[in-house]
């Protein structure tokens, strides 16, 4: 392992966050926290990817990664960080810990299988969101053309086939999270059942 490689391995950008004193949530599965190198951020905009060890701000377009964040905070840039952070932790070039250097390639490859893991879990999860809303969306369309033809036996079937629907569609959606689409779709339905 190089330098910066026993840097990285010992000063995570957990170790970086706490550092700094970010505080962070979670918003829609993603790790947030009000950017401290852009004024006034009282959304959170800055993104971290704790598996991959990076940042990104939406709002300033900081990004990098643990090394990048300190160097950031510190106001210097990268290789003098490198230099701090080497100081700080003991780390020295030259000095082969060969434990040290097998628990960084498991630590690696764990992170490797559970980031594959979570990218099928959100792969899944967004397929199902988007049948689901899709169904939602027909329901209420139903109910639009339930109203504009009240007399047509179609309109009618679909109709009831939509009131038995909505009742199994809206909770599994209300656990999941609100699009843009769906907001839409319910602003538009409350318009109508508020006539
Ligand atoms: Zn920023």
């Amino acid at each position: 392992m190089n330098i910066i490689e026993q840097i990285k391995y010992k000063f995570t950008i957990r170790d970086a966050i706490d550092r700094i004193g970010l505080h962070t949530q979670t918003q829609r599965g993603r790790l947030v926290a009000n950017c401290p190198f852009h004024a006034g951020d009282n959304t959170p905009s800055l993104i971290i990817y704790e598996e991959q060890h990076r940042f990104f701000c939406f709002g300033c377009h900081a990004s990098g990664d643990q090394v990048d964040m300190m160097a950031r905070f510190w106001g210097c840039d990268t290789r003098q960080a490198v230099k701090e952070l080497a100081r700080e932790l003991g780390v020295s070039q030259g000095k082969r810990d060969p434990e040290a250097e097998r628990q960084a390639r498991e630590k690696l490859e764990e992170n490797r299988r559970r980031l594959e893991q979570r990218e099928r879990l959100e792969a899944t999860f967004t397929h199902e969101f988007l049948l689901l809303a899709a169904v939602e969306r027909a329901c209420y369309g139903a109910f639009f053309n339930y109203q504009r033809n009240h007399d047509d036996p179609e309109a009618i079937r679909q109709f009831e086939a939509a009131v038995n629907l909505i009742g199994d569609v809206v909770p599994m959606l209300d656990q999941m999270h609100y699009g843009p689409e769906r907001l839409a779709a319910m602003t538009a339905a409350q318009r109508w059942w508020g006539r």
